[in-house]
């Protein structure tokens, strides 16, 4: 049996032991074997950072963000290859999907999010610059560098290609090399990929590392610039979390745990009403999906006391037509746990569940099968359990991490607010209602025991992604039992692989670190149009001066009509007399606008070619008829793109003859290279 291979220090690394052997779900039959024995995590770790690390910071966001689109897009091609891989681990092809489809997505759409909403640098200027003192002399300016150490990504065994990539996608937007250690049980199929990225070439070298076996002493050569992010049993991240070497660097450490995931529903949602059958439908589904083995899967079916028959009987008339056994068959619906192993794990904390409840739907002991040999594969029924009392201690606090979900019977919308919050601390929560009152007050109620919360009804539940699906924009993460943890949720997850720092220095120095024009850094005005210069030749600082223009009665008249705002304030002179913040008629706030375009540009077809939007728009002082308006236009930033152009962003300062300003805002322009 293939021995399976590490990658590290730009090469692959085989342990010189024969390795513990890997077994087949479905057949029991030995897969691979894995062994880490022998390796060098030191010098992994060091690897990372000498050669990784420095190769990634070379690149911008947008760089990396190409690479991680190429990568996705090429991984893509090898998927059936990946599936037939996959169904070993007992996955049927649906949870193949879920999971190797799943895992690029986050690729993809990691790479497309940080071309919208990261610079093309490799800098991340945070928020706006704080003005420290009166003279405006010294100010402030939050920014994040990416840190230089390796992220070690520790994963469990359900997700072997999703888990992975989820946690690779944000490091290496961010910056940071990754040091890849999958759980061993599935590790074969995280090892695939592993090759076919390695053999792309597309990554820089020591970007990604890959630990096939133990961890050994991983974690004693981490430093204070490494990470950590966990995923797996909620007694291995305590043990990881307080490990020497994480506490007394502070080492940034992220654990997604296991979690007893809720779904509520609703009292408005009676038998024959369609959030009745979305709830029966979406219970099932996360029971049988990777055979319940999901951190996100319903574990606590809370349902109104008077309707718990109707859904257990509905629930178990839909598992009764769930086809269990070998997940190559297209006629399975439910594949195998992934080890023998494990299905012992689970029997074990069904016998704790059993004390509390009874089982109303399957037989933990015998499932029949379909195609596979129900004694070598980790087969089991789907099990559905009825506690009447939701009181019970070990239905919020067992998890069986298989095919396994309890109803629970409820009163009162304060009964399961509370009940919900004794899981102490979910990933997931989700309630079935078109009732928008009982959705605000358990959404309210029960969000600080939830990373995400799910209301589906008849209206969003076509396009809703589901209870079990964590998505690359949303945080997937949960406080208390479940980590205390939050992974992507968009660029959070890059983020958190950075260092937050706040520069204070005056706007000068500051301008000069950020690359960006702070208020108070002298202007440039070189006799040039800023519009008439191109990317290359513009600078952060060029600014023009324009006006002034006198705004007159006649102008604001004749924007009303020709706009057709005639609010008062802008019409009657003693109805807006009257308003507290107005002497008198003012100029509408867009004609400042439009009066300030007209003044700024340079209306030649030249290197400008469009306006795309306006950010951070104030309107500080009213202008009234007879003000006279000058605007002062400055390049704030310059963020190239890939092809011809790139965006400018313009400072914008309207004031008036007193010098106080009556208009602040970035314009945002696409400029040529
Ligand atoms: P696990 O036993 O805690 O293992 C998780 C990972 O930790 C594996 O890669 C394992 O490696 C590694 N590990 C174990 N001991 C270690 C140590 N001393 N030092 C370094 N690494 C160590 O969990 P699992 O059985 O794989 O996964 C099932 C659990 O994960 C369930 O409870 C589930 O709820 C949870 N889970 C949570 C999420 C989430 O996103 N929150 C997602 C999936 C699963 P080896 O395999 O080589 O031992």
């Amino acid at each position: 049996m293939p021995l399976l291979r590490s990658y590290v220090e730009g090469s692959w690394f085989t342990a010189d032991e024969q390795g513990a052997p890997l077994h087949d779900a479905v057949t029991g039959d030995e897969v691979a074997r894995i062994c880490s024995a022998g390796l060098d995590f030191a010098a992994a770790l060091d690897y990372g950072r000498r050669v990784g690390g420095p190769a990634l910071r070379e690149l911008t966001f947008h760089q990396r963000a190409a690479l991680l689109k190429a990568l996705g897009s090429l991984l893509r091609e090898n998927r059936e290859e990946l599936y037939t891989l996959s169904a070993r681990t007992g996955a049927t092809l649906g949870d193949s999907k879920f999971d190797i489809d799943g895992g690029f997505g986050v690729l993809l759409a990691y790479a497309s999010k940080a071309k919208r909403e990261l610079p093309n640098q490799a800098v991340y200027v945070e928020g706006d610059v704080e003005v420290l003192g009166k003279g405006g002399t010294f100010v402030g300016q939050h920014i994040l560098t990416p840190r230089r150490g390796v992220a070690v990504q520790i994963n469990a065994f359900n997700f072997p290609v999703w888990g992975p990539l989820e946690k690779f996608a944000p490091a290496f937007l961010a910056g940071v090399p990754s040091l890849v250690k999958p759980a061993s049980q599935t590790a074969y199929l995280t090892a695939r990929v592993v090759e076919l990225i390695v053999e792309s070439g597309f990554l820089p070298e020591g970007t990604l590392q890959f630990v096939a076996g133990s961890a050994g002493d991983l974690l004693d050569h981490l430093t204070e610039q490494d990470l950590v992010s966990f995923t797996g049993s909620a007694s291995t991240a305590a043990k990881l979390r307080t490990h020497p070497a994480v506490v007394s660097h502070a080492v940034r450490f992220n654990a997604e745990a296991d979690s007893l995931n809720c779904s509520i529903l609703g009292p408005d949602a009676v038998p024959g009403t369609p959030e009745f059958d979305l709830y029966v439908k979406a219970l099932v589904t996360e029971m049988t999906v990777k055979a319940g083995q999901k951190c996100t899967a319903i574990r606590r079916a809370f349902v109104p006391a008077a309707v718990a028959d109707d859904v257990a009987q509905a629930v178990g008339a839909r598992l009764g037509k769930v086809i269990v056994g070998n997940p190559a068959n297209s006629d399975v619906r439910m594949g195998a746990l992934a080890s023998l192993e494990q299905r012992e794990e689970v029997r074990r904390s069904l016998k704790a569940l059993r004390d509390a409840g009874r089982i109303v739907f399957g037989d933990p002991e015998h499932v029949e099968v379909l195609d596979a040999d129900a004694d070598r594969g980790a087969f089991m029924s789907p099990i559905l359990l009825r506690c009447e009392d939701a009181e019970r201690a070990e239905v919020h606090s067992v998890e069986a991490f298989g095919p396994v979900s309890t109803l629970l019977p409820y009163t009162s919308t304060e009964q399961v607010v509370e009940l919900a919050a004794r899981g102490q601390g979910s990933l997931v929560g989700s309630l079935v209602t078109a009732d928008a009152d009982f959705a605000r007050d358990v959404v309210l109620g029960v969000a600080p025991w939830h990373g995400r919360l799910l209301v589906l009804d008849r209206d969003d539940a076509a396009e809703s992604t589901g209870h079990g699906s964590p998505l690359p924009a949303l945080v997937h993460g949960g406080p208390g039992r479940a980590g205390g943890g939050e992974e992507m949720g968009g660029m959070r997850g890059v983020f958190h692989h950075m260092q937050r720092t706040a520069v204070q220095a005056g706007p000068a120095t500051l301008s000069k670190i950020t690359g960006r024009w702070v208020p108070g850094t002298p202007r440039r005005h070189d006799g040039t149009h800023p519009f008439r210069k191109h990317l290359s030749e513009l600078q952060v600082g060029d600014s023009v001066v324009a006006g002034p223009r006198q705004v007159t009665l006649a102008d604001i008249e004749h924007f009303a009509e020709f706009t057709g705002d005639t609010f008062y304030a802008h019409m009657d002179d003693a109805a807006a007399a009257a308003n507290p913040f107005f002497d008198g008629r003012v100029a509408h706030g867009y004609l400042i606008v439009s009066f300030a375009a007209g003044l700024f540009v340079d209306p030649a077809p030249g290197p400008v070619l469009a306006n795309y939007g306006l950010e951070n728009l104030r309107f500080l002082t009213p202008v009234y008829p007879g003000d006279e308006l000058t605007v002062t236009l400055t390049c704030k930033q310059i963020n190239p793109r890939d092809g011809e152009y790139g965006e400018v962003r313009w400072d914008t300062d309207v004031t008036k003859q007193d010098g106080s300003s009556v208009a602040k805002y970035d314009v945002l322009t696409l400029v040529e290279k």
